[in-house]
């Protein structure tokens, strides 16, 4: 009896002294199941995907639930006052993203920020890199009513041509048509819209100075939950922001000028104004790399895992889309070969998550390492991966399959040493989709799990 006392002793103490949690704020965990209200329709923030709810606050809830042991349900609501007025009369306990404004402090408290995003400026691809703020000043400029973008650019740029529309989807329809400028919205909002609606001629020009706080908006009497979720804010850590923020924004990722081009044209004028030149030379590189280094954050996160830097499920996606498209007009064949660790829970639990994230890494390495420059390789979710062969066939497919299964075999892993893979092999038929090919090549590689792991089961030995 004592041993176990011992026993949870020790391990509330480690459950909860990373967090440092006071006698009142583990009180109030223990004793308060938390109604967490949010409006399903601001994606990708909260949103429903599939009939779920779901979104960037979402995935960052649900993370402070599990680090505080939280017991919490959501109420779901249409409108963003019947939010606020369930929060005001205490009906439901916590907001998931709000922002602070002086009113919402009379009834609520905010925790402090879990997440902080740029306001970005969206145009059409054919606008260059918008670098300042002042180039707005005479055009028009269309955001969602009553959005806080809205409301912090009036506040900040009072003379500039805002107009207020229904919302989001309404803004980008309208500088897609040309009949506005610019749309000004929190950066992932405008990514997630513009991809959403497929707005081709559409692209991200450039932030302004302002940015927008998410934090959790808390009934004024709960004084110690708001601690509490403070203190586990802390502790998330900068891969799981990666995480979340990789899984929801997606970028249709635009070319604008070249370097060259820009120095060709500032050359002419420079002919003209040479001491401006010289002045004006020196603004452009920076802007322009400014810009370079905004594209380029850009492109990574849309279509590059952060962890691996292999591609990611939604570059995967698209590269399926195409090559199912292009295999069928062409008649060429077309396999895709699926493989996931076999028992990667183990690594993990024996060698802790980090060196599980360097097996990851090192694995993408050694398979990019010993792949055709043709083939297309991502990673599927997890510690499940995909290489897509164009212009193959399931007999050579599955030797592809067969040789990566030795060379992962062979291989020296750091720390863990051996590894060893399942992989599924499949070739498209004529009927199939995305989804009835992926779904496929998943069954024969659980089949080869089930055949005992360390195997290559493809249509030819299924
Ligand atoms: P099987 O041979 O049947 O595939 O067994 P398994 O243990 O590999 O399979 P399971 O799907 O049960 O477990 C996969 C584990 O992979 C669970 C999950 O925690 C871990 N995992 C998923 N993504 C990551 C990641 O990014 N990093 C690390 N370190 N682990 C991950
Ligand atoms: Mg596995
Ligand atoms: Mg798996």
């Amino acid at each position: 009896m004592r041993r176990f006392l011992i026993f949870l002793f020790v391990s509330s103490v480690f459950l909860y002294g990373k967090l440092n949690l006071t006698k009142e704020e583990n009180n109030f965990i223990k004793t308060h199941s938390v109604k967490c209200i949010l409006t399903p329709n601001w994606a990708p923030f909260n949103t429903k995907i599939n009939g779920k709810i779901a979104g960037i606050s979402v995935d960052y809830w649900n993370l402070i639930k599990k680090r505080l042991h939280l017991k919490s349900d959501f109420i779901i609501t249409d409108k963003w006052e019947t939010v606020l007025n369930k929060i005001r009369l205490k009906q439901a306990d916590v907001a998931l993203s709000a922002s602070k404004t002086k009113d919402r402090e009379k009834y609520s408290i905010f925790t402090k920020p879990y997440a902080v995003f740029p306001i970005a400026i969206a145009t059409r691809n054919n606008i260059g890199y918008i670098a300042s703020m002042q180039f707005l000043k005479n055009k028009i400029i269309v955001v969602g009513k009553n959005y806080t973008a809205a409301r912090l650019l009036k506040e900040k740029y009072p003379k500039f041509n805002i107009l207020e529309v229904e919302n989001i989807k309404t803004a980008l329809k309208m500088v897609s048509e040309g009949k506005a400028y610019a749309a000004i919205d929190i950066m992932p909002v405008l990514i997630y819209n513009i991809n959403k609606y497929e707005f081709a001629n559409l692209k991200i020009s450039g932030k302004t100075p302002l940015k927008f706080k998410m934090q959790f908006m808390v009934r004024n009497d709960y004084k110690p939950l708001v601690s509490a979720i403070n203190k586990a804010i802390d502790t998330i850590t900068p891969r799981e922001k990666n995480k979340i923020y990789s899984k929801w924004i997606y970028v249709n990722y635009q070319n604008g000028f070249s370097l060259k081009q820009v120095l060709i044209g500032s050359l002419i004028i420079g002919i003209m104004v040479t001491v401006l030149f010289i002045y004006w030379i020196i603004r452009l590189k920076k802007e322009i790399k400014k810009r370079h280094q905004l594209e380029e954050e850009l492109r990574k996160i849309s279509f590059y895992d952060s962890l691996t830097s292999i591609y990611n499920r939604y570059k995967i996606d698209m590269s399926l889309k195409t090559q199912i498209e292009l295999s069928k007009r062409y008649k060429t064949p077309l396999s895709i070969i699926f493989f996931d660790i076999d028992d990667f829970k183990k690594i993990n639990d024996t060698y802790g998550h980090k060196i599980g994230d360097e097996v990851l890494i090192e694995l993408s390495k050694t398979i990019k390492e010993n792949i055709r420059q043709t083939d297309i390789f991502g990673r599927w979710g997890g510690e499940e991966f995909i290489i897509i062969l164009p212009n193959t066939n399931v007999t050579v497919a599955q030797k592809i399959a067969q040789k990566l299964k030795r060379v992962i075999e062979n291989h020296n892993f750091p720390f863990i040493k051996k590894l060893t893979c399942s992989f599924g092999v499949t070739e498209m038929k004529e009927n199939d989709s995305i989804n009835t090919l992926t779904v496929r090549a998943d069954t024969l590689l659980y089949e080869a799990k089930k055949q005992g792991k360390n195997r290559v089961i493809s249509d030819l030995n299924s």
